[in-house]
């Protein structure tokens, strides 16, 4: 591989791809941020940008490199690039599919279990002295064997599924088109799902198509007029009305929620961090060593996979389209 291969990394990367990108191209670490006129100078150079599932790579900086051919992304989620203007151009991206499925939905399962058994709650309950002063907590509300809605049946959606079974759960889903060959209930949208839903997890792309799709219409199905239902979030803060959320809890029209992702991050509102009923957690569905790990390789090996001409380990499904 050649260090004349010009790279430019457009967030803070991964620690653990950093060094093997560093060791085999020619990388300019967030030079279109720090210094925009070096950039102009070497951008006929550039052959192609490292980015991570958070990276914004607009129209605006994919015009700005004439000579960009590839953007690899460490993350499955690629909704902060411009695959339009990306595929436009002829420009590849790939991403990391599937060797975080495991972890996304262990998370989610984690989530439900939190918000239903109030286990952060239990955990301040012991520290903070309440037990032997008050006496037993409030009782919480059963998981298992209870009814699992799905919103996006795609590669980590299933993982969840599989998981969710093994609680004793009905599973039912709801995707842009039904998948004839799973075990579980279709149903057509997610407000129809939230009305047989007793925990709703939400793992769909984030971008223009979803955004908002969890809005107060949803969460008043989820809620059943009784202030029932449990939302998990571990696709995109965009997914859902997070004003209609924070709504949603702090009048009780659903039980509570377990989020890993957020609309603004890492900025995540007082209010919503002021309601005791919701489970929080800072955007660490893929986030253990192990996986990491498989993500940042999975990414290297897209970008020398390209440079040697030889096949794409895992292109986005544009790439095959285009
Ligand atoms: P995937 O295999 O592509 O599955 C996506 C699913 O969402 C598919 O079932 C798809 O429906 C459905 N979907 C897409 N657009 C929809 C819409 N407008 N309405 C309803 N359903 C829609 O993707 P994946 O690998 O499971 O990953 C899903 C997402 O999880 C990623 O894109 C990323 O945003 C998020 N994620 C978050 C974390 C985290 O750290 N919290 C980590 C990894 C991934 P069809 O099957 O009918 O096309």
């Amino acid at each position: 591989m050649s260090e004349a291969i010009h790279v430019l990394a457009v967030s803070k990367l991964s620690p653990l791809w950093t060094p093997q990108l560093h060791a085999a191209y020619t990388v300019h670490d967030r030079l279109h941020e720090t210094d925009p006129a070096a950039l102009e100078r070497l951008a006929p150079q550039i052959r192609a940008i490292a980015a991570s599932g958070e990276s914004k790579v607009s129209a605006e900086l994919i015009a700005r490199l004439p000579a960009l051919e590839l953007i690899s992304v460490m993350g499955v989620g690629y909704d902060g690039v411009d695959v339009a203007a990306a595929k436009a151009r002829g420009i590849t991206v790939t991403h990391t599919p599937n060797v975080l499925n495991d972890d996304v939905a262990d998370l989610a399962i984690g989530l439900a279990l939190c918000a239903a058994r109030q286990l952060p709650q239990a955990d301040r309950y012991v520290r903070d002295g309440s037990w032997a002063a008050k006496g037993p907590m409030p009782l919480a509300r059963k998981l298992s064997g209870g009814r699992m809605g799905i919103v996006g049946m795609g590669r980590i959606g299933q993982a969840i599924a599989t998981r969710a079974l093994a609680f004793g759960m009905s599973v039912a889903y709801t995707a842009r088109s039904a998948k004839p060959g799973l075990p579980y209930r279709y149903l057509p949208d997610a407000k129809a799902l939230a009305a047989e839903s007793d925990v709703l997890v939400v793992i769909t792309p984030g971008g223009a198509a979803t955004r908002k799709l969890i809005n107060a219409e949803v969460l008043a199905a989820l809620g059943k007029g009784r202030g029932e239902g449990i939302l998990v979030n571990v696709a995109r803060g965009s997914v859902v009305d997070e004003a209609a959320l924070i709504d949603a809890l702090e009048q009780g029209v659903i039980a509570g929620a377990g989020l890993d992702v957020f609309e603004n991050e890492p900025q995540v509102p007082e209010r919503l961090r002021a309601i005791p009923h919701v489970v929080l957690a800072p955007h660490i569905g893929s986030a253990t060593g192990a996986t990491r790990q498989a993500m940042a390789d999975l990414a290297h090996g897209n970008l020398q996979a390209y440079f040697a001409g030889r096949p794409l380990l895992t292109p986005t499904p544009e790439y095959h389209t285009a």
